[in-house]
């Protein structure tokens, strides 16, 4: 017998795409910082966001720099496609040799752009144990920080962005079909850490097909259109925007919110803008979590820029 298509997946093989995981292009982090500083103009975070461009285009750099990834063995990635587990795992596996260097050379590259608070935090970078880094690192990976320390909370965002670099340079050995897919996961599939939004793409066929945005890897995975990607529910899904008197003030970013699990996941669309970036236009519309936060929903993904004590 054969199996029916949803829409989307009609639409994602319309576009010859064979894998509904989809990598990301190696100059994801320089169009982060690029639609980042158009963003910044005249916002009221404006300082934030040209902070945040000038750490992307500095991971660009390091992406640059960096040698070419070694691919994982033939038989781990076959059984991470067998049983469905990530193939560059996360949040169990280990930190990447020598990352703190890629901390160092950002640190080293921002320091001029940051805040003065920050500042004075990578002045002392140096005197900061390494054993200290790494335990960090590692609850960033697990989505366990506890940044009751301002110190920790202030480099939250450098480490963060350091090990999106590591992880993006890793997924450079991997093809989109190396990667385990037909379950549609709330993590995800290649590195097993949290989305950091939705995204639709505007398919071959003209299409939109939505994507989850790994907040750490940046590859992208197929998501059904109308469902929350923390809990799978279907019903009563409803989307928030943020509102001006001449009507959106944010086209291409709404909230979307699960009365199941009372989660928010932001789902920024192409078709409605398509200039947006998935991470940069998340990063701009922080008002829209408070939004919806006080609607008593809490923001379910995750942006390595952005930490909470
Ligand atoms: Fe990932
Ligand atoms: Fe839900």
């Amino acid at each position: 017998m054969q199996n029916l298509l949803s829409p989307e997946e009609i639409a994602t093989q319309a576009g010859g795409e064979t894998s509904p995981n989809r990598l990301p292009e190696s100059r994801l982090f320089a169009h982060r910082g690029q639609r980042l500083g158009t963003l910044a103009e005249g916002h009221a975070m404006g300082d934030f966001l040209r902070f945040a461009a000038g750490l992307c285009h500095a991971q660009q750099q390091r992406l640059d720099s960096l040698p070419l990834a070694r691919r994982p063995d033939l038989a781990l990635l076959t059984r991470c496609r067998q049983h469905g587990m990530p193939p560059l795992d996360a949040p169990g596996g280990d930190l990447p040799d020598a990352w703190q260097d890629t901390l160092r050379t950002l640190a080293a590259t921002v320091s001029g752009l940051a805040p003065a608070s920050l500042q004075d935090t990578l002045a002392t970078l140096s005197d900061i144990p390494a054993q200290r880094l790494d335990t960090l690192a590692r609850s960033i990976l697990r989505a366990e920080e506890d940044l009751s320390d301002p110190l920790e909370l202030a480099l939250a965002p450098l480490i963060g962005a350091s090990l999106q670099v590591l992880w993006t340079h890793r997924l450079s050995s991997l093809q989109a079909e190396d990667i385990p897919t037909g379950f549609e996961g709330s993590l995800c599939p290649a590195c097993g850490s949290h989305p950091m939004a939705s995204f639709v793409r505007i398919g071959d066929a003209g299409h939109g097909v939505r994507y989850a945005t790994c907040s750490l890897c940046a590859c992208e995975w197929h998501v059904t259109r109308i469902k929350c990607v923390s809990c799978h529910n279907t019903r009563g899904i409803t989307y928030e925007g943020l509102q001006g008197e001449s009507g959106d003030l944010h086209k291409g970013v709404k909230a979307e919110t699960c009365p199941e699990c009372h989660a928010s996941l932001k789902i920024i669309s192409m078709e409605k803008d398509p200039l947006v970036d998935a991470f940069a236009d998340d990063l701009a519309t922080l008002a829209l979590d408070m939004l919806v936060d006080e609607a008593g929903f809490h923001r379910a993904g995750r942006n390595l820029f952005l930490f909470m004590p």
